[in-house]
């Protein structure tokens, strides 16, 4: 057993082998991939390959691929891919998708943390054309997997474009462009094993993009700027190893479930958020009652785990959930929330570990309380 338990793949996940291996030998190469001598060439052939893997990853042509300097990017072109009368999103959105233009419809998600559909219909009946809808696939949150299908159908009925996030679902749940049906998709290199840094926003053939950075003429005039490459080379071999990643996923809800189970038996007071929901097998979300989260980030990093409270991508600092008081939390519970997520690399006596020191918080806290 590792003396250190990281159980916070969801703000990101370690480096895979393959991934650092890329990048390194990415890094060795001189040229500019936009120049024409060979030094040129062999980067331009790196980005090249990785944009087939990431496209190939996704069920997209190469083509459709623009390399970003990360989601929070890919999400930003996207919202601002044409001159949208209205953007409707999902009340949980991730914050570069709420922060990305003024004045959206946010449409609420019921209990479970999964959007209302038939609030989302009356607010596509309202909105001001031409329409985008963005709705991502899992919540970083949660793990609370949205039916983007069947919302993407209602949009596209509507006349809307569909944007959706899947930054969470990449390696953990399968899907590809057809089988969603939207017209952007944003992903991230280092939530699944690549470098930070590193974007891609794909796109269905023929929908309208609009640079946010202009210049050198980049990305097909997407996205300008000197490409990553070493970023990009990781990113492609991270790509590569999804398939062995979403086979690695039941054996992640075993731990999984088999923690919340036994936190759930030992307090019965603990709530576990989006529970009911089809959700990500490595994501749990719950609350220890009477026990701010950011207590419990600092205790359990003490104790050598690694895990966020909800809101882990807001620069450190701790507010109340947003996608939680979106569900209809309380904000005394939602203040009392942490996320437990887990990838390829946790183990069954890691599980035991996070337990233990779960149960240990909980005791010493009440102990202080009484
Ligand atoms: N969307 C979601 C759902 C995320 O979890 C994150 C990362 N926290 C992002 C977008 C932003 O990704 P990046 O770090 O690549 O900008």
């Amino acid at each position: 057993m590792n003396e250190f338990v990281y159980a916070d793949y969801n703000a990101s996940a370690p480096l895979c082998r393959a991934a650092a291996a890329a990048a390194e030998h990415a890094m060795e190469a001189v040229g500019n991939p936009s120049s024409v001598h060979r030094y040129g060439r062999s980067s331009r052939r790196l980005i090249e390959d990785a944009r087939h893997s990431v496209a190939r990853s996704v069920g997209a042509a190469p083509g459709d691929v623009v390399f970003t300097s990360g989601a929070t990017e890919a999400n930003a072109i996207a919202l601002h891919a044409e001159n949208f009368g209205s953007v409707l999103a999902s009340a949980i959105e991730h914050d570069s998708v709420l922060a990305a233009r003024p004045n959206m419809t946010l449409v609420p998600v019921d209990e479970g943390g999964v959007i209302r559909l038939d609030a989302l219909e009356s607010a596509l009946a309202e909105a001001e054309a031409p329409v985008l809808l963005s709705l991502m696939l899992a919540n970083n949150e949660t793990g609370v997997v949205q039916p983007v299908g069947a919302a993407a159908e209602l949009a596209h009925a509507a006349g809307a474009l569909v944007h959706c996030d899947a930054v969470q679902a990449a390696g953990r749940v399968p899907f590809g462009m057809a089988s969603l049906g939207v017209d952007y998709l944003s992903l991230s290199a280092h939530k699944i094993g690549g470098l930070s840094g590193v974007g891609a926003l794909v796109t269905a053939p023929g929908v309208p993009v609009r640079p946010l950075v202009q210049g050198g003429g980049q990305e097909r005039r997407r996205r300008g700027g000197t490409e990553n490459v070493a970023g990009i080379a990781s990113f492609g071999a991270a790509a590569e190893t999804l398939a062995a990643s979403l086979s690695d996923q039941d054996r992640q809800r075993r731990l999984r479930d088999g923690f919340e189970t036994r936190i759930l038996e030992t307090v019965s007071e603990a709530v576990v958020f989006g529970a009911k929901a089809e959700r990500l097998a490595n994501t749990s979300c719950l609350a220890m009652p009477g026990v701010k989260s950011e207590l419990q980030v600092m205790s359990f990093d003490l104790a050598g785990v690694a895990l966020s409270a909800g809101a882990a991508c807001s620069s450190g600092k701790i507010a109340v959930s947003p996608v939680l008081t979106a569900m209809g939390v309380p904000p005394e519970l939602a203040e009392c929330a942490v996320r437990v997520s887990i990838g390829s690399g946790t183990t069954e006596g890691e599980v035991e570990r996070l337990i233990e020191v779960w149960t240990d918080i909980f005791r010493r806290q009440r102990r202080r309380a009484a």
